[in-house]
């Protein structure tokens, strides 16, 4: 069986399905079972069992505090006060999942209540119960698996950066995602390290757990248990591909030596790496809100000054975009609490969130002004007025900051980029939350992600209108949205008057390609000839048919 989402990150990875489920189902409360009780009692003892190994060879393969993290949570899982409750209760006529359900929950209830370092472990007896119960019923077990012994794809309703922010690219070979769209930050994270994604896939989380799974981050497709020769080919296409691409170096720029700065979108000095590796000339947009997702405090400015010198220090001479914290919706930060909203995209997020915060904006303004160099450039998210522009540039300038700027992300912001640029040295569009906002089309929601092709013909409306207030001031346009990692998409935007491009570093390399493989003029044809379509995918090849040498690139 295949099925088919929209590709997001390119590349192909297979491997067995870990299928994330968001949480384990109650077993029906009075559930029974109809065989014997002693078959009933073993059935449990040996998810009990099976569940403790599991937790223990994860601990040997890890090693160091959480070997013995784990181990501890194996001893848990056998404990004998527990086993001689469940047998109890399935004595009683529970079916084993309901027993087991019940002696666990008892049991946390009494460790909650003791808190301190005893309260914490109710969580892990939460993680064994579901395990056990899911072993029992034959779902997918919760939670990331640790370290495996092949990398895996990683099948979800939807990830959140919370999720995967302790996975590494040796782990998994692939996202897949039932929900999420082109923009959403399944696909962000994805690109950023270098796993190829598939996301908006309808039926993904009914794929069985260790089904062998092909994605095509590239076409979107992703086939079961495919053909040993299948995976060849497709490894052997994106091989190709590869090696094509590999052969633009240096800086961007198009065939004719137009110069168009190739920058990396990162969220933690991490990152760095490998944007330097994939030839990124500096940082066009520092998702700082990444470094602190799990924080319920503030973070000190020295830790994040720290962190921001590290981006300065990896591109000698390059210009690094830092970018505020973008608080809000998908991203909350606990230390920056909203109010319940109704529609918390639209709400007190990004740049809102910071004017109702002043200490936290004063500790990251503080720690950026430190460092103020001509190279470090400060710029909001979700500015919606020409006031809020001047606003946050008296806010820098006030610090020392020498080089200020907005994100065109939202469709007033681009309708009046004039105005937002005149108290500020730059604008950088954020075509995720710009086609989010044009379209009314949630970013995280699969059932829209087709209002959030690129190649949305208002979509390049209002790039277009934003790259053409900045050309009129004189003044740089970058683009950190996604849409600039589309190498033909990234050929439109420079034909538009985008100034830098900046992307997740993997996709660096083919957008280095293709503009290298066209001129300036080509760009701007390609351009003009999307912008005369009406839908997206007639945009698309129009702009195609002027971008000659992407077919040949094999991207
Ligand atoms: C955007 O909205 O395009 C953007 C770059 O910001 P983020 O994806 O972090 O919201
Ligand atoms: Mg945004």
């Amino acid at each position: 069986m295949n099925l088919r989402g929209v590709g997001v990150s390119p590349g192909i990875g297979h491997g067995p399905a870990y299928v994330l489920t968001a949480s384990v189902p109650e077993p029906p409360e009075g559930a029974t079972y109809t065989g014997e009780a002693e078959q009933e009692k073993e059935r449990a003892m040996a998810a009990l069992t099976r569940v403790a190994g599991e937790l223990e060879a994860r601990g040997n393969q890890a090693g160091g505090e959480a070997e013995e993290i784990l181990k501890a949570q194996a001893l848990m899982a056998e404990d004998p006060g527990l086993v001689v409750k469940v047998r109890s209760l399935i004595d009683r006529g529970l079916a084993a999942p309901r027993a087991i359900y019940e002696a666990f929950t008892k049991y946390r209830d009494v460790l909650a209540g003791s808190g301190g370092y005893l309260g914490e472990r109710a969580a892990d007896l939460d993680d064994i119960r579901d395990r056990v119960v899911a072993l029992l019923y034959g779902h997918a077990m919760p939670g990331l698996p640790a370290a495996t012994a092949e990398p895996y794809v990683l099948v979800a309703r939807d990830l959140a950066p919370a999720d995967t922010a302790l996975l590494s690219r040796g782990d998994v070979a692939a996202f897949v995602t039932e929900e999420g769209g082109p923009t959403s930050h399944t696909a962000i994270i994805a690109r950023a390290m270098g796993v190829p994604a598939v996301v908006a896939c309808p039926g993904a989380t009914t794929i069985r757990p260790g089904v062998r799974v092909m994605a095509d981050g590239a076409s979107g497709e992703v086939r079961l248990e495919p053909a040993e020769s299948d995976v060849a080919d497709a490894v052997g296409a994106a091989t190709a591909r590869q090696a094509a691409v590999a052969e633009a170096q240096g800086p961007g720029r198009t065939a004719d030596g137009h110069l168009v700065p190739l920058l990396a979108n990162i969220g933690s000095p991490a990152d760095l790496a490998a944007a330097r590796e994939a030839g990124a000339e500096g940082v066009g947009l520092y998702r700082t809100e990444f470094l602190f997702l799990d924080r319920t405090e503030a973070p000190a400015a020295e830790e994040q000054r720290r962190a921001y010198q590290a981006a300065l220090e990896a591109f000698p001479g390059g210009k690094v975009v830092v970018r505020t914290l973008d608080s809000g919706a998908d991203k909350p930060l606990a230390f920056l609490p909203s109010s319940a909203e109704p529609n918390p995209a639209l709400g007190e997020r990004g740049l809102r969130t910071f004017r109702k915060f002043p200490e936290v904006m004063e500790a990251q303004l503080g720690a950026l002004a430190e460092i103020a160099t001509d190279d470090l450039m400060v710029m909001a998210p979700m500015v919606a007025t020409a006031e809020e522009s001047r606003w946050f540039a008296q806010q820098c300038r006030a610090k020392g900051l020498r080089v200020v700027g907005v994100m065109i992300e939202i469709p007033s912001a681009a309708l009046r980029a004039r105005d937002l640029l005149a108290p500020v040295d730059f604008v950088s569009v954020g075509t995720n939350d710009l086609s989010q906002y044009a379209y009314a089309a949630d970013r995280q929601l699969g059932a829209v992600s087709a209002l959030h092709d690129p190649w949305q013909p208002a979509l390049l409306d209002l790039v277009a209108m934003a790259a053409r207030a900045a050309g009129d001031a004189g003044k740089p346009c970058g683009i950190c949205g996604e849409s600039a990692a589309d190498p033909a998409l990234a050929c439109v935007l420079v034909g538009l008057g985008a100034t830098t491009l900046s992307m997740g570093a993997a996709a660096l390399p083919a957008v280095r390609a293709g503009l290298a493989a066209h001129t300036l003029q080509q760009c701007t044809f390609a351009a003009e000839a999307a912008r005369e379509q009406t839908t997206a995918g007639a945009a698309r090849a129009a702009a195609r048919v002027h971008l000659p040498e992407l077919a040949r690139l094999g991207l």
